[in-house]
């Protein structure tokens, strides 16, 4: 005997405004309403679907390094306008914006210490500062971070979140992808290990260049990965995309990532191929 029914699981708008702000999320995968004290306790993941919401890079700091061994490095480098670029919006303003809305002053921040006592560098990218986009300062605190773990001898882990390259500084955005890639073919080719964990959406030059050159490459369940967005595909084909195409399962089916790990095992598991590949 069914004791109570409930035709419609969402929840109606005057149901809604009786809510308080801030305390509920509805998670965009099983349309659950959620509790937000506890999906911050499950680290921004569905309970009910395991979706991987979105989050800030001080969760990855926070979840990733043993505590209080996390030292903020190359923070002082800052972007500056060379090309004097304005598209609607001034690009110097863009980036005051931007700082003001993240508290940080770039879209990566890069961080010597432990991973359950391995020593490591790691790098956090933050999709929420103009996007993720990798400008000079983005491929120049990477390419340093690839040096000091070449130098220290120890792993280079990358937390990849990004639409691509930054439009605002043109040719200088777009030459970030070949110099992080020399300095990772360099970093390889002295024995070092890098893995980069690509999160939800790794895409454009990101993609083309560091997000796929690690030796072990981890993904979030369900991320976005790819280089051109599945519309501009669909449109350049002329034919319908296959099912879940782009998305991190899609990849490792098709042998372009090799591990799917959920946010809560992601330290046991970097601590498990950092013991069995140092
Ligand atoms: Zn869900």
């Amino acid at each position: 005997m069914v004791w109570f029914t409930r035709k419609d699981k969402k929840f109606k708008d005057a149901e809604k405004k009786d809510m308080p702000d801030g305390l509920w999320v509805k998670c965009p995968s099983c349309s659950e309403i959620l509790y937000k004290p506890e999906l911050d306790k499950s680290h921004s993941v569905c309970r009910h679907c395991q979706h991987h919401f979105r989050v800030s890079p001080d969760l990855y700091e926070m979840l990733l390094l043993d505590t209080g061994t996390g030292k903020e490095m190359f923070g002082n480098i800052e972007a500056i306008d060379l090309l004097n670029f304005k598209s609607g919006k001034k690009y110097t303003d863009q980036l005051k914006t931007a700082k003001k809305k993240t508290g940080h002053n770039e879209a990566v921040r890069c961080f010597s210490g432990m991973i359950n006592g391995h020593e490591i560098i790691l790098g956090v990218m933050n999709f929420k500062f103009i996007g993720g986009s990798m400008g000079s300062v983005v491929g120049e605190r990477i390419a340093r971070s690839i040096d000091l773990a070449m130098e220290k001898k120890i792993p280079f882990i990358l937390v990849c979140a990004s639409g691509g390259a930054r439009m605002q500084e043109g040719a200088i955005s777009l030459m970030q992808l070949a110099k992080t890639s020399a300095h990772l073919a360099r970093f390889s080719d002295a024995g070092g290990l890098y893995i980069p964990i690509l999160t939800d959406p790794t895409t454009g030059g990101v993609t083309a260049s560091y997000g796929m050159l690690g030796d072990v490459i981890l993904a979030e369940p369900g991320a976005l990965i790819g280089f051109a967005g599945p519309r501009v595909i669909k449109q350049t084909i002329g034919q319908d995309l296959p099912k879940g195409f782009q998305r991190a399962e899609f990849l490792l089916e098709k042998g372009f990532v090799d591990h799917i790990v959920p946010r809560a095992t992601m330290k046991s598991n970097l601590s498990n191929i950092i013991s069995l590949l140092s």
